[in-house]
């Protein structure tokens, strides 16, 4: 028989998946002809939906190993994203509480996800200063400094991108026989990016890494600048984020990351997030910026593609929603409703 013992020992060995319709690229339609080779790492197949199952499970266990988390402990950080889910996974399968803090802004079906795997969420209001004591910040302070209280912060740890060094790295590396020339990935924490790209260059100093980036985000020369892509981009230096790994940023709209996020769901039936489109854009720029010169030819170009679609479905799939900020659903065939005018 073969199954599984744990949903944890499901974590990582995801697959790659050749994208093709929506490169735009002549002949590559049918994989026969030579060109750039683009391949998408399908994170959502992780069991908690998204990439971050690999750094809760290796934060744990480090914590574990190091004493930081006792028997009995509770996980406390500020989030409610994808780190969430992945946190409140491991720590349910291995007898932690979790205890996140998040913002009112963050929307209810988000917080019943992490409540639906056991953990307890604590929602600040948003409309008060730092320094007051139920903001965000002082209240996740205070929950961390509780006896038996282990923060993980995604930020600064170091086993975040070593995570990614250690199993998402030499995975791209196996599956593409060692051939992979390009590697894209959004930034957020910068551990994937960070992770990934240092065993890659190790392993052949000739891989190119290229990070995808929010306009308006620091990683691409921005201030902070509000963009509204989820999850990557930020307005600080996260300690996560090594600053030598990228030999290149490229900056994709919000126009375009929504749009072509749209185009993976209709188009390769890849229903994934909004950081997904974001980097997928920026290899597809690459993989036209390659098409005809002598280095396209033997190009294998990887990209991330951290989470699914599932999570955006009144956002960047709802047409008002992308209508409200001024964008375009890109859709050939708009869906009407009968009697509609
Ligand atoms: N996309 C999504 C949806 C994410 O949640 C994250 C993590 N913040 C990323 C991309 C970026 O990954 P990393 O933090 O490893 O840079």
């Amino acid at each position: 028989m073969e199954y599984a013992n744990s949903v944890l020992d499901l974590i990582g060995n995801t697959p790659l998946v050749r994208l093709s319709r929506t490169l735009d690229l002549p002949g590559a339609g049918d994989g026969s002809a030579g060109g750039p080779l683009v391949l998408a790492k399908v994170e959502y197949l992780n069991p908690g939906g998204s990439v971050k199952d690999r750094i809760a499970t290796r934060m744990i266990e480090a914590a574990e190993a190091s004493g930081a988390l006792q028997p009995g402990g509770t996980i406390v950080e500020p989030t409610s994203g994808n780190t969430g889910v992945g946190l409140a996974m491991v720590a349910q399968q291995k007898g932690y509480s979790c205890v996140f803090v998040c913002p009112d802004k963050v929307s209810e079906d988000k917080r019943n996800v992490l409540r639906a795997y056991g953990a307890e969420v604590v929602v600040c209001p948003t409309a008060v200063a730092p320094e007051h004591p139920d903001s965000y910040y002082n209240v996740s302070d205070r929950l961390a400094s509780q006896p038996g209280a282990w923060k993980p912060d995604q930020y600064s740890n170091p086993h975040n991108p070593r995570s990614h060094y250690e199993t998402t790295g030499p995975e791209i590396w196996a599956q593409t026989e060692g051939r992979i020339t390009h590697f894209v990935a959004g930034m957020g924490t910068g551990g994937t990016i960070s992770g990934v790209g240092r065993y890659l260059k190790e392993q052949n100093p000739d891989v190119k890494v290229i990070g995808a980036d929010p306009a308006g985000s620091v990683y691409s020369g921005g201030t902070g600048r509000p963009y509204l892509v989820e999850g990557v981009g930020e307005d600080f230096w996260p300690e996560t984020y090594d600053r030598g790994v990228a030999d290149r940023v490229i900056e994709v709209s919000d126009a375009d990351s929504f749009a072509f996020t749209r185009r993976l769901a209709r188009e390769e039936a890849l229903l994934v997030g909004g950081s997904c489109g974001m980097a997928a854009h920026a290899a597809r720029t690459l993989a036209h910026e390659l098409a005809g010169t002598p280095e396209g030819e033997d190009a294998v170009i990887v990209v991330i593609l951290p989470d699914s679609g599932r999570g955006y479905l009144t956002k960047i799939f709802n047409d008002e929603w992308l209508a409200q900020y001024g964008f375009s659903s890109g859709n050939q065939v708009p869906s009407q409703t009968v009697g509609e005018v």
